[in-house]
């Protein structure tokens, strides 16, 4: 039987990979062998997801964590190789852009394994971020592109990928899936609503961790600001990353809405599905606002899923007070029509079947 090895590290790759996970036990036509590198390692950033979603129990788990980017990265791929040289697999399958997706497509593109990139093609174009350097080196050593969205079709288009010999599928996006598949079962089993007192209530939820929002005090201050003066009228409820926890106490940053550890995603579906408005710097929260229909301020200077803003749904806030309040007052006054079909359906299916095919054609 051949066999597939997916590399998995980050929470949202869990929630990715959920879904073709899925697909591959229920259709039984190859194997798949589950590494986690260890790059999120809390029970509420890792053990959950893989309970509440099903996933099978990694296999490898190599407990890379807490180093630089050089040395986590340097680490994981020296390891993945091992496992791979060992698991000897027809094809590696990486999620997104974290250093996890980074070190397995490289790791086996050295040892001549096929690659396969899911959520290809995203680009921010700013280069200061560490996932736009993994997505673009990730994208370029991979065989098969699975594009969530046309923009990233036509990105790859552009930086020559035609002329590579990779195959680019516009697969549709493959978290909705996840939260279409999820939905009922978060609504049986999440208390979150009752426990945080939150029926009948109006909030926003906000989520802030990316690096470039996180490591400098300024930035960290003045969103935080804006989140505090917005939870003066509107409570305002953070899920807090352990970067932005770390940082918080390091500045000596404070938060005047309600802040909870970080949750599961079946209490994270319903925060959305009850939410009023979502500020956020996760580049999958954006589309799941989208998804449950609430509107999204993006707390960064660019986004990589440039259809939400085209269309309205989402709004740039930056980093600055006044325009991620504006940009907030805004939508809480007004909603977005919802009419628009941005993210296709079954992106999972489509990965799946491209992949089956391909490896009937490998030897
Ligand atoms: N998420 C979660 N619990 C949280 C915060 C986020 O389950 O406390 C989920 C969220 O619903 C989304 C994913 O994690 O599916 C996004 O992960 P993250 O923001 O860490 O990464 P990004 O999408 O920015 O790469």
């Amino acid at each position: 039987m051949k066999k597939v090895v997916s590399i998995l590290g980050a929470r949202p790759q869990f929630i990715k990979a959920s879904v073709l996970s899925r697909i591959i036990r229920e259709r039984k036509e190859f194997l798949e062998i589950i590494v986690h590198t260890g790059q999120h390692f809390d029970s509420n950033m890792s053990e959950v997801f893989f309970e509440e979603m099903d996933i099978p129990k990694p296999k490898y788990n190599l407990n890379i964590n807490g180093m630089g980017h050089g040395a986590m990265t340097g680490r994981m791929l020296e390891q993945i190789e091992e496992v791979l040289l060992h698991e000897k697999p027809d094809l590696v399958v990486v999620y997104g852009d974290t250093n996890s997706t980074l070190a397995g497509a490289l790791a086996a593109k050295k040892l001549g394994i096929k690659v396969a990139h899911v959520e290809a093609g995203l680009r921010s174009f700013n280069m200061a971020m560490p996932e736009e350097v993994n997505r673009i080196l990730t994208d370029r050593i991979s065989d098969l592109l699975f594009c969530p969205t046309l923009s990233a079709v036509s990105n790859l288009k552009s930086e020559g990928f035609e002329n590579f010999d990779a195959k680019m599928i516009l697969s549709g996006d493959i978290m909705g899936d996840s939260l279409a598949y999820y939905s009922r079962l978060s609504a049986e089993r999440s208390e979150i609503i009752e426990k945080l007192k939150l029926d009948g209530k109006k909030f926003v939820l906000a989520t802030i961790h990316r690096q470039e929002n996180t490591a400098d005090a300024a930035i960290l201050k003045s969103i935080l600001k804006a989140l505090n003066d917005i939870s003066e009228d509107t409570l305002v409820v953070m899920p807090l990353h352990p970067r932005t926890k770390m940082m918080m106490d390091k500045f000596d940053l404070s938060f005047k809405g309600l802040t909870i550890d970080p949750v599961g995603y079946f209490d994270m579906l319903q925060l959305l599905k009850y939410c009023s408005l979502v500020i956020t710097d996760s580049g999958g929260l954006q589309k799941e606002a989208y998804f449950n229909q609430k509107p999204c301020v993006i707390a960064r200077e660019e986004t990589e899923w440039v259809e939400l803003v085209e269309a309205g749904f989402a709004r740039i806030g930056g980093s600055d007070t006044a325009q991620l309040k504006e940009a907030s007052r805004d939508y809480l006054n007004k909603l977005p029509d919802y009419g628009i079909d941005l993210y296709g359906h079954e992106a999972g299916l489509c990965i799946y079947q491209e992949i089956a095919n391909y490896l009937s054609q490998i030897k």
